[in-house]
């Protein structure tokens, strides 16, 4: 009893001397000073608790933004927002469990497509997915276009489905990563999200809290994405896989095109009739070979294949012989799902309205702004503003036209699904045009592993 720790703290706790203060710690990084392990743990603990007000954090933030982190900074704050809420323990499932994680796009469907396809190959894929909020979608809303499909699976049952079936597909739970639930609110609000260190402990945190031993990254790049030049995109990317190489896991990032929407479908119900079409073998030429790079990677990171083009043909060959789509219907099955969609996809919700939006000019498509499309899929019913909000499977837009088709002055471009009676949504906004043929886009940009 008494030693002088205790005396110490004791005095502390009453007076507050000595105390970490959290605005010593904005000061700090304002000055562009490195953060101790203990001073980020403060901060994040301190806001999960409700102790620290959000103005504290956002103007912490805002310094980050500026200064940025250096690797251990990063890799301690990936830490903290882990150990902020439960993590899940996977080691009831066999072999090496890969995630995938991309960093948010338009008519991003490639998590649907590569589960079915890693599964193909006997790579375990037990898959934490999240909604969509605003003008990017998210794969369990995806999903629950589905008639009867649920996202919501006990621990136990995760696990059971990936051990008895290869994959599993569930939605986040409440108690995963809160710190990161928080501060991306607050983010959002703040002009804080796309800073690369808080972008990359924020998806880190999440797949390391959801039992990943090895984790491929989709990093986008592009008018659509977070990170708009390719420099920016590599940084995150390199500042992602150090991560998780500091944390010991498996980790490749593959920097991926994000200057138009992925494939033709943007929504709910028909991104998941696009899923089907690409693993029958009949899909956009710019998804097929992104889910097929990443399902490699995904492969490679399994410590199961070591070489990129053998492993790219066999998955081609899952495809081509059906395993893939059979494969795709025993994982609508096991979770509770109409599967009879995978042979009639006019079974998934339809729109009353179809609308035929004319090119107001002729040309060749040289850009189609992925946000904008985003945003009006969003009007349309497909998206959510807030994030309670709920939204309307059927609705959606279809992109007839895509970068680099000419199109006649008149011919349609787009058709938006709608069951509302009125939308006010100005897609031609999307649409840029020139009169020569512009070069093809390089869909995969560089991979870091
Ligand atoms: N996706 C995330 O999960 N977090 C970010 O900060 C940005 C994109």
């Amino acid at each position: 009893m008494g030693s002088f720790g205790q005396f110490w703290a004791a005095l502390q706790e009453h007076t507050g001397v000595g105390a970490m203060r959290v605005v010593d710690i904005i000061n700090k990084k304002k000055k562009g000073e490195a953060l101790t392990k203990e001073e980020i743990e403060f901060f994040v603990q301190g806001y999960v608790k409700g102790e620290i007000p959000d103005y504290q954090i956002a103007a912490l933030y805002m310094a980050i933004y500026f200064q940025g982190m250096n690797d251990e900074e990063i890799a301690d704050l990936t830490m903290a927002y882990v150990n902020s809420g439960e993590t899940i323990d996977l080691s009831g499932i066999a072999g090496v469990k890969v995630d995938k994680h991309s960093t948010g796009g338009v008519g991003d469907k490639i998590s649907l497509i590569v589960i079915p396809l890693v599964a193909s190959l006997g790579i375990p894929v037990a898959k934490m997915s999240g909604r969509g909020l605003g003008h990017t979608g998210g794969t369990i809303d995806k999903l629950e276009a589905i008639q009867g499909f649920r996202t919501a699976l006990s621990t136990g049952e995760f696990i059971a489905n990936v051990n008895n079936h290869g994959m599993a597909v569930v939605g986040q739970t409440a108690n995963l990563t809160p710190a990161d639930k928080l501060t991306y609110a607050l983010r959002d609000v703040t002009g804080t999200v796309d800073s690369i260190p808080l972008i990359a402990g924020s998806i880190m945190s999440k797949k390391i809290a959801s039992g990943a031993d090895a984790i491929v990254l989709d990093v986008k790049v592009g008018s659509g994405a977070f990170m708009k030049s390719l420099p920016e995109a590599k940084k995150l990317a390199e500042c992602m896989v150090q991560i998780g190489k500091s944390l010991k896991r498996r980790t490749i990032a593959i920097i991926t095109d994000m200057n138009q929407p992925l494939g033709h479908e943007v929504g709910n119900a028909n991104e998941i009739k696009e899923v089907i079409d690409v693993l029958k073998g009949r899909g956009a030429a710019d998804e097929t070979r992104i889910a097929l790079t990443i399902a490699s990677y995904m492969a490679i990171a399994s410590g199961n294949y070591h070489d990129f083009q053998s492993t790219y043909a066999e998955l081609q060959q899952v495809i081509a012989s059906g395993k893939a789509i059979e494969k795709l219907k025993e994982l609508i099955s096991i979770q509770g799902g109409n599967s009879q969609i995978v042979h009639e996809p006019a079974q998934l919700p339809q729109a009353k309205h179809h609308i035929e939006v004319l090119a107001n000019h002729a040309g060749y498509i040289s850009s189609i702004d992925a946000e904008q499309i985003g945003l009006v899929a969003m009007l349309l019913g497909a998206g959510r503003k807030k994030k309670d909000d709920p939204i309307d499977y059927a609705a959606g837009v279809t992109l007839l036209k895509k970068v680099g088709d000419y199109v006649d002055l008149d011919e349609p471009l787009c058709i938006l699904h709608t069951n509302l009676e009125y939308v006010e949504a100005d897609v031609l906004k999307a649409y840029g045009f020139q009169e020569s043929k512009p070069d093809p886009i390089e869909y995969i940009h560089e991979v870091v592993k």
